[in-house]
């Protein structure tokens, strides 16, 4: 099947029954339930994108196998110009959802291009796990599937030394082997889109500070939502079934955050891509340079994000009246300054490409790392700078049903600015609340600062890849000089 419609993403969830737990119910169905409906239809949208005659040249590319159309995350590109269309088709896609369902397909989608690319690594001392990861490849390339992705062990205590500690009836971890494949047995955090997804990825970059080479927690399989023994826990649903007027975010874009339980689940042979081996395993995100590929997801996303909270926020301003007070345009230039940065860093690490050793032109890694780091401490502070935007308008929000009430004429009155009339201002304002003060722009907040690992972890990442002879060379010579 070629790139999937939205119409057939919905079916794919309806056809896999999995077991999702939402405010103590099973979900029967994802598709309709309403705290998860929301979500589903946006990503169906998404999809839908990839047939609209006026975007199928952006969102899509020819299958390196069939020839089809296919959803050009999926691809794996060799020259600049194929990355370059990969990173519109995926800013077009975060523009879609004004940036805020980080978890669109394309995070997935990119990180396993790049695996199907270096498959060689897998294999290297298995050569049956290099054969799965191509095959696995193929299969949701093919197949345009979309996958959710649960990385973190869950910790009951944490020391200063910023180890994991993996705990034997906590982490997620083999228990056994049989003929048909391994058996797994713990817990995942935190699956965003778990509940909507085909598939689910487990794979483990927080074995990073371990040291020794065969651990039963070394881990990286797929395995369908639905697999016997997998549940999903999701946290309380921010679509609160309010129109769109009211709540115009969280009505669209739940992408729903879970945890994961593994009871005792059979992960097939030909689904597991690597065992026990801790330095591959660790190895994985550098070599294959999968990180630096969803790092360029997260760049696209970054920008769309900026743009859409400077709209918002020039807007705010336009109906307050307060744009030409100084320490407003100040606000709105530290605004400008967080786009431009997003736009630059994306742009100047396509620009400086190169093709990494499996062949895939990659975007340049520290430079497209940096959108990640800088984001984490650049959004909270965006928000913040809503906040001081915009003050008790957040508050002044009446809800659509109020404008149709008893007091209408009384709003209408009020509410109106200069430049504005209160329905209007009553709209933007509560698309401002759910950007910045609703539970549902809150746990944007805290997706920006943990989405990508914990600012510790970040800092690390960056310090290691960062070239630092280069400037401390520079400071040498100066000081031979
Ligand atoms: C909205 C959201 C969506 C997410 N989606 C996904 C997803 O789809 N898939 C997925 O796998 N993960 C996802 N994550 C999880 C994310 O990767 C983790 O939250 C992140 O790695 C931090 O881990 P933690 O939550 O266990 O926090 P902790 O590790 O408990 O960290 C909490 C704080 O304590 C500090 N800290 C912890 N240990 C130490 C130490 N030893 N020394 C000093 N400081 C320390 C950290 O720096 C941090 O500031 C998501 C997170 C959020 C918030």
């Amino acid at each position: 099947m070629p790139a999937r419609t939205g119409r057939q993403y919905i079916e794919g969830l309806r056809a896999q029954e999995r077991e999702v737990w939402l405010g103590g119910e099973r979900v029967r169905d994802v598709t309709s339930h309403p705290g998860l409906a929301g979500g589903v239809k946006s990503i169906a949208a998404l999809y839908d994108m990839q047939h609209d005659p006026a975007l199928r040249e952006v969102m899509t590319c020819a299958s390196p196998t069939s020839g089809e159309p296919i959803g050009r995350s999926f691809d794996a590109p060799t020259t600049r110009e194929g990355l370059e269309a990969r990173g519109r088709m995926m800013l077009t896609w975060a523009r879609a959802t004004c940036g805020m369902m980080g978890r669109s397909p394309d995070f997935m989608n990119v990180s396993y291009a790049a695996w199907g690319a270096a498959a060689d690594f897998f294999g290297e001392k298995r050569a049956e796990f290099g054969r799965n990861i191509r095959n696995y490849v193929e299969y949701i390339r093919e197949n345009d599937l979309t996958l959710t992705h649960a990385l973190i062990n869950l910790q009951r205590s944490r020391d200063a030394s910023g180890m994991f500690n993996l705990e034997e009836g906590t982490a997620l971890q083999v228990i056994r082997e049989t003929d048909a494949g391994i058996v797994v047995r713990g817990a995942r955090i935190l699956a965003t889109l778990g509940p909507i997804s085909d598939e689910i990825a487990v794979y483990s970059p927080r074995l990073g500070r371990h040291t020794e080479n065969h651990s039963p927690f070394a881990l990286h399989f797929a395995i369908p939502c639905g697999t016997k023994g997998l549940k999903f826990l999701c946290r309380d649903s921010f679509d609160l079934g309010r129109s769109h007027f009211d709540h115009p975010l969280g009505s669209r874009f739940e992408e729903m955050d879970s945890i994961v339980f593994f009871d005792d689940v059979l992960v097939p042979w030909e689904r597991v891509f690597l065992l026990y081996d801790v330095d591959r395993l660790n190895r994985t995100a550098q070599v294959t340079q999968s990180a630096t590929h969803s790092a360029h997801q997260g760049a696209a996303k970054n920008l769309a994000k900026c743009e859409f909270v400077l709209g918002l926020a020039l807007l705010m301003t336009k109906a307050l009246g307060n744009g030409h007070l100084a320490h407003t345009e100040e606000r709105i230039g530290e605004l400008m300054l967080q786009t431009e940065l997003m736009r630059g860093c994306m742009r100047a690490a396509e620009a400086d490409a190169a093709p990494n050793q499996w062949g895939v032109m990659t975007p340049r890694v520290v430079t497209i790392e940096s959108t990640r780091n800088l984001f984490m401490t650049a959004y909270p502070r965006m928000i913040e700078i809503l906040h001081l935007l915009g003050s008790s308008s957040f508050l002044l929000t009446p809800s659509e049903a109020d404008f149709d009430g008893p007091l209408k004429a009384d709003i209408e009155q009020y509410l109106a600015t200069d430049t504005m009339a209160a329905k209007d201002r009553v709209k933007l304002f509560r698309l401002a609340w759910d950007v910045a003060g609703s539970a549902f722009g809150s746990r944007q907040v805290l997706y920006e600062r943990f989405f990508a690992s914990d600012p510790l972890t970040r800092a690390r990442i960056m310090s290691t890849l960062y070239d630092k002879d280069e400037v401390m060379d520079r400071v040498r010579a100066f000081l031979d000089s």
